[in-house]
């Protein structure tokens, strides 16, 4: 006999970990299967911090969802005891037509988010490890700030845990089939039955949904973490806001204060500015000339931040067309399967919100949250 469960949830990473609680604590009888061990490094969930904020340069549809991921990151802190957010304030920094200002901006108005809009010289002058030119010009939101990606999957499979999830990890899903009035799937180790299925895949989403008929594309990032010059003491968070800076050309950079301790230094990266890669072949060495460039690129921002170089990580992103997300019932499956991918780089900030939202269409085929944006027939050149 197969064991039978309601949902099969399958990815235990950032948003399939947040699945498997919030259909465990609903009450469903949950089967999470994860490809690595519990909180891995190999996929899009890892690297000690990630930006939250509201001012939503990408569109301000993912407001009112952020506003809910914000409640629900609140709650997950408190239920777990696990430090997970960090709301050190975070400046969108740019010529004041680049998407990130002119768009941060939008999104604060329509919604009537709390921001302030900074020109340099304020700019310089609270934040003295900014320098930018007399033309730019910064949003600053002080409910902006940073998430601690691996805490925030250990407390969604904590949390799953208690409610008496079955999480079985080193055991991918190998294929599943409709079977009855639901799925069946199968390991090395067994098969299951459910009525439900939630594919969670990350970068593994052209293996896993070929016949979504979305294009992803799968990209390398490369994070790196600089000691500043004179020290990480100006870094700290009590007063070093997170920043997202757009330079005249479109280029963006991103950055969080020191948040781990005077020797750990502070993290920078490049938005997207990535090679296209698989989750078998990514490039894990980071080469001198990539440091390089990205020491260069803040020599003209935050020319302290490269003193020394101390180390650089990979991560993957998976990128929709319209670097929008896929959160849908499955248009060939509909009945039975949930997707949740082409995070496109953007994703980790709405990881709880996300969880509730695949809890719902998983148990009631439907949810109340605004998901229309990411229906991934908009992308698809197969018919539904
Ligand atoms: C460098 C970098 C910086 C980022 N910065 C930000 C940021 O500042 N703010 C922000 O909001 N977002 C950011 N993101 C994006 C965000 O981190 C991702 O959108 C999010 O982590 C994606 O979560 P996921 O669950 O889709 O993928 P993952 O967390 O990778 O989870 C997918 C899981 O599926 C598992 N899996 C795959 N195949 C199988 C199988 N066959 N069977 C079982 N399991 C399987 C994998 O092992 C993996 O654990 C960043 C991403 C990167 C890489």
């Amino acid at each position: 006999m197969s064991p039978t469960y309601d949902v099969v949830v399958v990815g235990l990473g950032g948003m399939g970990s947040a699945a498997a609680c919030h259909l465990a604590a609903r009450g469903a009888r949950v089967l999470g299967l994860e490809k690595f061990g519990p909180v891995h490094n190999r996929g899009s969930s890892h690297g000690g911090s990630r930006i939250t904020r509201q001012s939503y340069f990408e569109d301000p549809a993912y407001v009112p969802l952020l506003l809910r991921a914000y409640e629900l990151y609140e709650s997950l802190e408190r239920d777990t005891d696990r430090d997970i957010a960090t709301l050190c304030g975070g400046v969108m920094v740019g010529p004041p037509e680049s998407r990130t200002v002119a768009g941060s901006l939008r999104s604060a108005r329509q919604w009537d988010l709390p921001h302030e809009m900074l020109d340099a010289k304020e700019i310089r002058r609270r934040f003295p490890t900014l320098t930018p030119a007399d033309d730019e010009v910064a949003l600053y939101e002080a409910r902006a700030g940073l998430l601690r990606p691996e805490n925030t999957v250990a407390a969604h499979l904590q949390l799953a845990t208690r409610h008496e999830a079955d999480l079985h990890f080193e055991e991918p899903m190998l294929r599943w089939e409709p079977y009855r009035d639901g799925v069946r799937v199968h390991t090395a180790e067994n098969t299951y039955t459910a009525g439900q299925l939630v594919i969670c895949p990350g970068a593994w989403a052209p293996q896993l949904l070929t016949d979504l008929g979305v294009p992803f594309t799968i990209e390398r990032q490369v994070m790196y973490w600089f000691q500043p010059d004179g020290g990480t003491a100006p870094f700290r968070p009590e007063h070093h806001p997170v920043y997202i800076w757009e330079d005249a050309g479109g280029v963006q950079i991103y950055g969080f204060p020191a948040i781990d301790g005077p020797e750990l230094g502070a993290k920078v990266a490049f938005f997207r500015r990535g090679v296209p890669c698989t989750p078998e072949t990514i490039d894990r060495t980071v080469r001198d000339a990539e440091v390089a460039a990205m020491a260069d690129q803040l020599s003209r921002c935050l020319p302290s931040l490269p003193g020394r170089f101390l180390k650089a990580a990979t991560c993957m992103y998976s990128n929709t067309p319209d670097e929008h997300f896929v959160i849908a019932r499955h248009p060939g499956h509909p009945e039975s399967v949930t997707v949740a991918c082409g995070f496109s780089g953007h994703g980790f900030k709405f990881v709880p919100v996300v969880g509730e939202i695949l809890a719902d269409l998983a148990l009631t085929g439907t949810t109340a949250h605004p998901i229309e944006l990411f229906d991934p027939r908009r992308l698809s050149a197969a018919p539904a």
